[in-house]
């Protein structure tokens, strides 16, 4: 599991000692050559809540929130579904646009599929990031409602091919863990949040999370597709991950 954290401007950033181009010499990184790969292309599994959106009740917004009910604020990215509010994270589509050049890209949520599906069209209106239905994986598809989420419940991919978005690791099983790269929380309405003042309230935003991520993930990718280029069947993920996680 490696942790990602943000600067107030939301800049994410890599511990300080770790080189790119030092990875091939690294000793952990030969380790990881020992490992086999089944699949050439990474694939990124996408928690939703408080990682790429936020949603709350309609009837938790507070008053200084309700304006966001009636639709005329400057924000193009918030939507009024039945009896909840969502706003999506700043910068994701264009984060899904770039990360699906790199990745085969899933959703994966403790929700119930009804509510996958609604989050998937705000999130891919045109259906291009998340095409088949196994892309979107919801707590009717891995078992028994707050059950651990686990990659057992990913079809198509294996524990050396596969990255994992969530803000929350203790919702994965042990064995995913290697895989998680925790973020952090995207919060935006006030409830239940512990914000002395929201970003809703504020009529702010972040600034700045998604877009530094997706430089984090560009070079994990090179990385992992550069070793995959000198050794077509020895690379697992978790070791690339591991670089970033234990400060190599
Ligand atoms: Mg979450």
């Amino acid at each position: 599991m490696a942790t990602l954290s943000a600067d107030l401007n939301g800049n994410v950033s890599f511990p300080s000692s770790f080189q790119v181009s030092n990875c091939s010499s690294n000793p952990n990184f030969a380790r990881a050559l020992s490992f086999n790969s089944n699949s050439r292309k990474l694939h990124l599994v996408l928690d939703l809540d408080h990682t790429l959106l936020h949603t709350t009740k309609l009837c938790n917004l507070t008053a200084e929130e309700d304006y966001l009910k009636i639709g005329t604020h400057p924000h193009r990215d918030v939507f009024v579904l039945e009896t909840v509010i969502t706003k999506l994270r700043p910068f994701v589509w264009r984060f899904l646009d770039e990360a699906s050049k790199m990745f085969e890209l899933y959703i994966y949520t403790k929700g119930n599929r009804y509510y996958a599906g609604l989050m998937a069209a705000l999130l891919d209106p045109r259906n291009e990031y998340f095409p088949s239905s196994s892309r979107v994986i919801s707590c009717e598809d891995h078992g028994i409602v707050g059950r651990y989420k686990s990659l057992d419940a990913v079809v198509g991919c294996n524990y050396s091919n596969v990255l994992i978005l969530d803000d929350t690791e203790e919702a994965w099983t042990e064995e995913s863990r290697d895989n998680l790269i925790v973020v952090d929380k995207y919060c935006f309405f006030r409830h239940k949040m512990g914000l002395a003042k929201s970003h809703a309230e504020l009529k702010t935003d972040e600034c700045g999370y998604l877009a530094a991520l997706l430089e984090v993930l560009k070079v994990i990718n090179r990385v992992f597709c550069d070793e995959l280029a000198r050794n077509p069947s020895g690379v697992d993920v978790r070791d690339v991950l591991q670089l970033f996680g234990n400060n190599c």
